[in-house]
């Protein structure tokens, strides 16, 4: 048992834990901010596929189909300081207001004065994230030969390709490796951003390797966390209200494990689910070396114009690449993938992200262990088929002389403690707190009620931003402890 108590303790460090513990800190808040995984930075990052995946990144995860029928769905996150943030691709883009009805619609979502959740009440949210970690919008200097070839067939079939917004500095040198921790600081993580400034300055209390078990609840409100550390000890730590931010695979584990009762968790898991469709060229394309993400098409994004969004190029690293790639028998194997994989310098990979309908869940078994189960409708399936199909002529447009595809996969995994006014319809209410126990804050993937077309992550810091700003407030008197003097 630990003597120590804290006004806020999030619970892991990645988009949304790691911008509620940065900014609840630089206010002097005293803030604890524990991660299951290690505290690595770029002086340890280099392009070495399998060390970063054993190093940053989870154990692979994946949801199998609730039908029992068709291939599980493998869900790649970060499992260190920064979380995903530390090893994702840094594009930066705000949700739409139809994707803001959407969330209305599923969960009867307000703002402040009781109406529908829209972009006006995130406005102010994404403009303070954006300043903060220097978003720009990529540039022609960005857009190295692959981009450019891959353009040709977009505008060949009448599409557009635009540069995307990022959170990555002038210091990016396009060597392709953002999956495996950016090692020139350039793409801003909140390992190198919200969480550093302040443990750097002392301000903010930051332990790696440490796992928590449960949420302490009693008498209807949270008290704190027990946690695992890296020996192996049990500790209890107290905490004036605690902020689970475990990611949208994480979160409804913790709070189940923790007792919370509510049905509604685990449920409405989204995997914004992706697809790679290659092409293979003449010339070598060196698509492993460009920043992964430069461009995208969002001609089709919403559900009415197709429900896909396209971006360009990327490939994966060489392990990553070799055991994706698929071509009409299925996976492909022996003496063909040999063949495919010697040509690596000339495929291009176009992403495609299908916007999918939340019917996924994450299931606490038992034994105490998670469950992942996904449940893809006809219109989901036709909507991923779709981006194929519309990257394919693309490619082939291009002047692709041959196109490969790869199985799906997810990056964007989001929902499972939907935010909502309705308690039979979400999990935390409008601020982030749970329905069930006082002083228990969600903060991060989990809260969307709905899938966005669009990368996530801009959301997710924005709604962080939100909560750490409720929580400072203090309105109904939660944060019991002195605030921390400020260390100049
Ligand atoms: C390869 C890749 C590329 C991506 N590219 C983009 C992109 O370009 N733009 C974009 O917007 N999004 C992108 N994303 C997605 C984005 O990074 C995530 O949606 C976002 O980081 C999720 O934030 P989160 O806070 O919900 O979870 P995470 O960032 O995953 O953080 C959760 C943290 O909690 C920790 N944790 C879990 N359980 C416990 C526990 N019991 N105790 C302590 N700690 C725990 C985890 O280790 C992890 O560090 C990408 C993702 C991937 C995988
Ligand atoms: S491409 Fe740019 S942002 Fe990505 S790892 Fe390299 S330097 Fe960092």
């Amino acid at each position: 048992m630990s003597s120590e108590h804290f006004e806020v303790v999030v619970v892991g460090s990645g988009a949304g834990g790691g911008v509620i513990a940065g900014e609840l800190a630089a206010r002097g808040r005293s803030v604890l901010l524990l991660e299951a995984g290690g505290h690595h930075t770029a002086a340890e990052f280099e392009r070495w596929e399998s060390r970063a995946m054993a190093q940053l990144w989870w154990p692979m995860r994946f949801a199998f189909p609730r039908s029992g029928e068709g291939a599980p769905i493998p869900m790649v996150t970060g499992r260190c300081v920064g979380g995903t943030t530390t090893i994702n691709t840094k594009v930066a883009l705000r949700a739409s207001q139809p994707e803001l009805d959407r969330w209305y619609d599923a969960t009867g979502l307000v703002n402040e004065r009781g109406e529908p959740f829209g972009v006006d009440d995130l406005a102010p949210y994404y403009d303070r994230v954006e300043r903060y970690l220097g978003v720009r919008e990529r540039n022609d200097w960005d857009w190295r030969g692959c981009v450019r070839t891959v353009k040709g067939g977009f505008e060949a079939i009448g599409a557009s390709l635009h540069p995307v917004h990022a959170y990555t500095d002038e210091n990016c040198m396009q060597c392709g490796s953002c999956l495996q921790g950016c090692p020139t600081n350039a793409g801003k993580s909140t390992l190198n951003t919200y969480i550093h400034r302040e443990w750097m300055r002392g301000t903010l209390a930051l332990r790696a390797d440490t796992t928590v078990r449960r949420v302490v609840i009693e008498g209807g409100e949270a008290t704190g966390v027990e946690i695992e550390t890296a020996g192996g000890e049990l500790e209890t730590i107290g905490a004036d209200a605690v902020v689970v931010a475990c990611g949208s695979l994480g979160s409804p584990h913790l709070l189940a494990r923790s007792g919370v009762t509510n049905d509604r968790v685990g449920r409405n898991l989204g995997f914004h689910p992706a697809h790679f469709v290659f092409g293979l060229f003449d010339e070598p394309q060196d698509a492993h070396m460009v920043a992964p993400i430069t461009s995208h098409c969002l001609d089709h994004a919403t559900i009415d114009q197709g429900g896909f969004v396209i971006e360009a190029v990327t490939v994966q690293d060489p392990i990553g690449f070799a055991i994706a790639l698929c071509d009409e028998s299925g996976p492909m194997w022996g003496q063909p993938l040999v063949d495919a994989t010697r040509q690596y310098r000339h495929w291009v990979g176009l992403l495609n992200m299908a916007t999918d309908d939340n019917n996924g869940r994450v299931i606490t078994q038992e034994d105490g262990s998670a469950r992942y189960e996904s449940d893809f409708q006809p219109d989901e399936l036709a909507r991923a088929d779709a981006a194929t199909a519309f990257s394919r002529r693309v490619l082939e447009a291009a002047g692709a002389k041959r196109v490969l595809w790869s199985s799906p996969a997810s990056t964007h995994t989001q929902g499972t403690c939907a935010m909502g006014a309705d308690p039979s319809r979400s999990v935390v209410d409008g601020n982030g707190q749970s329905h069930e126990v006082d002083r228990l804050y969600v903060g991060d993937s989990s809260l969307f009620p709905r899938t966005l077309s669009v990368n996530p992550s801009l959301t997710i810091m924005a709604l962080a931003t939100r909560l750490a700003d409720h929580l400072d407030a203090n309105v109904s008197g939660q944060l019991r402890g002195a605030r921390r003097e400020m260390v100049a």
